[in-house]
Protein backbone atom coordinates (compact mmCIF):
# COMPACT_ATOMS: atom_id res chain seq x y z
CA UNK A 1 0.00 0.00 0.00
CA UNK A 2 1.20 3.56 -0.45
CA UNK A 3 2.59 5.23 2.20
CA UNK A 4 0.96 8.63 2.41
CA UNK A 5 2.78 10.92 4.43
CA UNK A 6 1.47 12.84 7.65
CA UNK A 7 1.97 15.27 10.24
CA UNK A 8 0.41 15.38 13.47
CA UNK A 9 -1.89 18.21 14.00
CA UNK A 10 -2.98 20.18 17.06
CA UNK A 11 -5.68 17.46 17.85
CA UNK A 12 -3.17 14.48 17.86
CA UNK A 13 -4.97 13.18 14.81
CA UNK A 14 -3.28 11.96 11.81
CA UNK A 15 -4.17 13.70 8.27
CA UNK A 16 -2.40 13.38 5.04
CA UNK A 17 0.39 16.39 4.74
CA UNK A 18 -1.93 17.61 1.69
CA UNK A 19 -5.02 18.13 3.69
CA UNK A 20 -3.26 20.54 6.62
CA UNK A 21 -3.12 23.37 4.62
CA UNK A 22 -6.66 23.10 3.82
CA UNK A 23 -8.15 22.31 7.07
CA UNK A 24 -5.77 25.67 7.77
CA UNK A 25 -7.78 28.05 5.76
CA UNK A 26 -10.99 26.32 6.51
CA UNK A 27 -10.44 27.38 10.54
CA UNK A 28 -9.67 30.92 9.75
CA UNK A 29 -13.59 31.14 7.96
CA UNK A 30 -15.39 28.11 7.82
CA UNK A 31 -17.96 28.92 5.46
CA UNK A 32 -15.88 30.01 2.52
CA UNK A 33 -16.97 27.42 0.02
CA UNK A 34 -20.36 28.45 0.77
CA UNK A 35 -19.88 31.87 1.28
CA UNK A 36 -18.06 31.98 -2.29
CA UNK A 37 -20.41 29.98 -3.99
CA UNK A 38 -23.55 32.21 -3.24
CA UNK A 39 -20.52 35.32 -4.11
CA UNK A 40 -20.64 33.49 -7.64
CA UNK A 41 -24.61 32.69 -7.23
CA UNK A 42 -23.73 28.94 -7.81
CA UNK A 43 -26.78 27.15 -7.48
CA UNK A 44 -24.92 24.04 -8.18
CA UNK A 45 -22.34 24.03 -5.63
CA UNK A 46 -24.33 25.42 -2.60
CA UNK A 47 -27.13 22.19 -3.48
CA UNK A 48 -24.09 19.57 -3.24
CA UNK A 49 -22.96 21.01 -0.59
CA UNK A 50 -26.48 21.06 0.96
CA UNK A 51 -26.50 17.49 0.54
CA UNK A 52 -23.74 17.02 2.49
CA UNK A 53 -26.30 17.62 5.35
CA UNK A 54 -29.25 16.73 3.95
CA UNK A 55 -28.12 13.43 3.19
CA UNK A 56 -30.15 13.09 -0.59
CA UNK A 57 -31.09 15.63 -4.10
CA UNK A 58 -34.72 17.00 -3.79
CA UNK A 59 -36.65 19.51 -5.31
CA UNK A 60 -37.20 20.52 -1.60
CA UNK A 61 -34.06 21.09 -0.31
CA UNK A 62 -33.04 22.49 -3.98
CA UNK A 63 -35.61 24.97 -3.30
CA UNK A 64 -33.96 26.05 -0.23
CA UNK A 65 -30.82 26.65 -1.78
CA UNK A 66 -32.62 28.88 -4.39
CA UNK A 67 -34.89 31.08 -1.71
CA UNK A 68 -31.33 31.73 0.36
CA UNK A 69 -29.40 32.44 -2.78
CA UNK A 70 -32.43 34.50 -3.92
CA UNK A 71 -32.95 36.13 -0.58
CA UNK A 72 -29.89 36.66 0.75
CA UNK A 73 -28.68 38.79 -2.80
CA UNK A 74 -31.83 40.93 -2.25
CA UNK A 75 -31.12 41.62 1.88
CA UNK A 76 -27.78 42.59 0.60
CA UNK A 77 -23.53 41.59 0.49
CA UNK A 78 -23.81 42.50 4.10
CA UNK A 79 -25.80 39.06 4.66
CA UNK A 80 -23.72 36.63 2.93
CA UNK A 81 -20.48 36.32 5.09
CA UNK A 82 -23.07 34.99 8.23
CA UNK A 83 -21.06 33.50 11.14
CA UNK A 84 -23.94 32.15 13.05
CA UNK A 85 -23.28 34.40 15.32
CA UNK A 86 -27.13 35.25 15.35
CA UNK A 87 -26.41 38.81 13.21
CA UNK A 88 -28.54 37.44 9.82
CA UNK A 89 -31.24 35.89 11.12
CA UNK A 90 -33.47 33.49 8.98
CA UNK A 91 -37.24 32.52 10.06
CA UNK A 92 -37.98 29.57 8.03
CA UNK A 93 -41.87 28.62 8.09
CA UNK A 94 -41.42 24.36 7.39
CA UNK A 95 -39.55 21.62 8.88
CA UNK A 96 -39.11 19.28 5.65
CA UNK A 97 -36.45 19.59 3.25
CA UNK A 98 -36.20 23.15 2.54
CA UNK A 99 -35.36 23.97 5.90
CA UNK A 100 -31.98 22.25 4.76
CA UNK A 101 -31.28 24.27 1.95
CA UNK A 102 -31.83 27.50 4.15
CA UNK A 103 -29.62 26.09 6.58
CA UNK A 104 -26.97 25.25 4.97
CA UNK A 105 -26.90 28.36 2.46
CA UNK A 106 -27.18 31.00 4.81
CA UNK A 107 -25.42 29.50 7.87
CA UNK A 108 -28.34 30.21 10.09
CA UNK A 109 -29.09 26.71 11.79
CA UNK A 110 -30.86 25.08 14.73
CA UNK A 111 -27.95 24.77 16.76
CA UNK A 112 -26.53 28.52 16.57
CA UNK A 113 -30.06 30.19 17.51
CA UNK A 114 -30.07 32.03 14.26
CA UNK A 115 -32.52 30.15 12.66
CA UNK A 116 -36.32 30.13 14.01
CA UNK A 117 -38.39 27.86 13.08
CA UNK A 118 -42.22 28.87 12.86
CA UNK A 119 -44.69 25.69 12.84
CA UNK A 120 -46.66 27.38 9.94
CA UNK A 121 -46.07 24.72 6.93
CA UNK A 122 -45.44 26.83 4.40
CA UNK A 123 -42.33 26.70 2.02
CA UNK A 124 -41.11 30.30 2.69
CA UNK A 125 -38.37 32.20 4.80
CA UNK A 126 -37.71 35.16 5.98
CA UNK A 127 -34.02 36.88 5.99
CA UNK A 128 -33.29 39.74 8.07
CA UNK A 129 -30.14 41.37 9.76
CA UNK A 130 -30.26 42.63 13.72
CA UNK A 131 -31.07 46.32 13.82
CA UNK A 132 -32.27 46.52 10.66
CA UNK A 133 -36.00 47.49 10.20
CA UNK A 134 -36.63 45.63 6.81
CA UNK A 135 -36.05 42.25 5.63
CA UNK A 136 -36.85 39.87 2.63
CA UNK A 137 -39.75 36.72 2.45
CA UNK A 138 -39.47 34.49 0.05
CA UNK A 139 -41.85 32.13 -0.76
CA UNK A 140 -42.06 29.52 -3.33
CA UNK A 141 -44.25 30.19 -6.26
CA UNK A 142 -47.67 28.09 -6.23
CA UNK A 143 -46.90 26.61 -10.18
CA UNK A 144 -43.13 25.00 -8.78
CA UNK A 145 -44.46 21.63 -9.31
CA UNK A 146 -45.13 22.53 -12.74
CA UNK A 147 -41.59 23.04 -13.50
CA UNK A 148 -40.69 19.66 -12.16
CA UNK A 149 -43.18 17.86 -14.06
CA UNK A 150 -42.26 19.65 -17.13
CA UNK A 151 -38.23 18.99 -16.76
CA UNK A 152 -38.94 15.67 -15.08
CA UNK A 153 -42.38 13.70 -16.02
CA UNK A 154 -41.59 10.83 -13.55
CA UNK A 155 -41.07 12.45 -10.57
CA UNK A 156 -44.18 12.88 -9.77
CA UNK A 157 -45.60 9.21 -10.10
CA UNK A 158 -42.42 7.87 -8.03
CA UNK A 159 -43.05 10.20 -5.22
CA UNK A 160 -46.48 9.34 -4.73
CA UNK A 161 -45.17 5.29 -5.22
CA UNK A 162 -42.21 5.11 -3.50
CA UNK A 163 -42.61 7.81 -0.59
CA UNK A 164 -46.53 8.56 -0.11
CA UNK A 165 -47.49 4.90 -0.08
CA UNK A 166 -44.91 3.21 0.27
CA UNK A 167 -45.18 0.68 -2.36
CA UNK A 168 -41.94 0.68 -4.57
CA UNK A 169 -39.66 -2.15 -4.51
CA UNK A 170 -36.06 -1.19 -4.40
CA UNK A 171 -36.00 -0.86 -7.86
CA UNK A 172 -38.68 1.81 -7.73
CA UNK A 173 -36.82 3.43 -5.02
CA UNK A 174 -33.49 3.89 -6.98
CA UNK A 175 -35.29 5.15 -9.81
CA UNK A 176 -36.99 7.95 -7.56
CA UNK A 177 -33.39 8.51 -5.97
CA UNK A 178 -32.48 9.46 -9.83
CA UNK A 179 -35.43 11.17 -10.59
CA UNK A 180 -35.47 13.72 -7.22
CA UNK A 181 -32.08 14.30 -8.06
CA UNK A 182 -32.91 15.47 -11.73
CA UNK A 183 -35.58 17.30 -10.54
CA UNK A 184 -33.32 19.17 -7.86
CA UNK A 185 -31.03 20.11 -10.66
CA UNK A 186 -33.29 20.93 -12.99
CA UNK A 187 -35.21 23.30 -10.54
CA UNK A 188 -31.65 25.21 -9.56
CA UNK A 189 -31.33 25.93 -13.48
CA UNK A 190 -34.47 28.12 -13.34
CA UNK A 191 -34.75 32.03 -13.07
CA UNK A 192 -35.35 32.99 -9.42
CA UNK A 193 -38.76 35.00 -10.30
CA UNK A 194 -40.37 31.81 -12.09
CA UNK A 195 -39.94 29.68 -8.74
CA UNK A 196 -39.77 31.97 -5.95
CA UNK A 197 -41.73 35.43 -5.19
CA UNK A 198 -39.98 37.90 -3.02
CA UNK A 199 -41.54 40.96 -0.84
CA UNK A 200 -39.97 43.67 1.87
CA UNK A 201 -41.42 43.02 5.36
CA UNK A 202 -40.31 44.01 9.04
CA UNK A 203 -39.78 41.04 10.39
CA UNK A 204 -40.66 40.37 13.95
CA UNK A 205 -37.29 38.48 15.17
CA UNK A 206 -37.12 37.14 18.67
CA UNK A 207 -34.59 38.48 21.07
CA UNK A 208 -30.96 37.15 21.40
CA UNK A 209 -30.81 33.63 22.43
CA UNK A 210 -30.02 33.66 26.23
CA UNK A 211 -27.27 32.56 28.42
CA UNK A 212 -29.01 30.41 30.71
CA UNK A 213 -27.19 28.94 34.19
CA UNK A 214 -27.19 25.38 34.47
CA UNK A 215 -28.97 23.34 36.96
CA UNK A 216 -28.51 19.60 38.41
CA UNK A 217 -31.56 17.85 38.23
CA UNK A 218 -32.13 16.07 41.74
CA UNK A 219 -33.78 12.94 40.40
CA UNK A 220 -31.65 11.89 37.19
CA UNK A 221 -28.46 14.27 37.86
CA UNK A 222 -28.39 15.43 34.56
CA UNK A 223 -27.53 19.34 33.85
CA UNK A 224 -30.26 21.51 32.45
CA UNK A 225 -30.16 24.47 31.89
CA UNK A 226 -32.38 26.54 34.25
CA UNK A 227 -35.20 27.38 32.54
CA UNK A 228 -35.96 24.55 31.05
CA UNK A 229 -36.96 22.64 35.04
CA UNK A 230 -40.14 22.73 36.45
CA UNK A 231 -40.72 25.93 38.58
CA UNK A 232 -43.38 25.06 40.77
CA UNK A 233 -45.23 22.63 42.75
CA UNK A 234 -44.00 19.26 44.48
CA UNK A 235 -42.03 18.78 41.44
CA UNK A 236 -40.16 21.95 41.41
CA UNK A 237 -36.46 21.95 40.31
CA UNK A 238 -36.78 18.34 38.34
CA UNK A 239 -36.40 18.03 34.33
CA UNK A 240 -39.39 17.62 32.33
CA UNK A 241 -38.49 13.31 31.76
CA UNK A 242 -38.27 13.08 35.15
CA UNK A 243 -41.34 15.37 36.07
CA UNK A 244 -43.35 13.59 32.61
CA UNK A 245 -43.57 16.51 30.91
CA UNK A 246 -45.16 17.94 29.64
CA UNK A 247 -42.19 18.95 26.73
CA UNK A 248 -42.29 20.47 23.49
CA UNK A 249 -40.55 18.95 20.76
CA UNK A 250 -40.24 19.33 16.41
CA UNK A 251 -40.97 16.30 15.10
CA UNK A 252 -42.46 15.38 11.54
CA UNK A 253 -46.17 16.83 12.47
CA UNK A 254 -44.44 19.74 13.65
CA UNK A 255 -44.17 21.24 17.05
CA UNK A 256 -46.00 18.86 19.31
CA UNK A 257 -46.70 18.46 23.09
CA UNK A 258 -45.38 15.55 24.81
CA UNK A 259 -46.75 14.30 28.39
CA UNK A 260 -45.81 11.25 29.54
CA UNK A 261 -47.34 10.30 33.26
CA UNK A 262 -43.69 8.51 35.29
ZN1 LIG B 1 -35.03 16.02 0.78
ZN1 LIG C 1 -34.16 14.66 35.61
Amino acid sequence: MEEIETERVENGSRLPARDTTWIEQLKQNPRRDFIQAIRDNDAARCLVKTAEIHGHFCPGSALGVMASLCGLRRLGGESIPSDGLENLMAIVEINACFADGVQAVSGCTLGNNALVYRDLGRMAVTFAIRGKESGVRVRVHPEFRSHITRAVPEFHPLLEKVIKNREGGPEEETAFKKKAREAAFALIGLPFELLLITESVRPDLPEYAPITESVVCPACGETIMATKVVSDGEKSGLCYMCAGGPYRQVEGRGIVTVSHGK
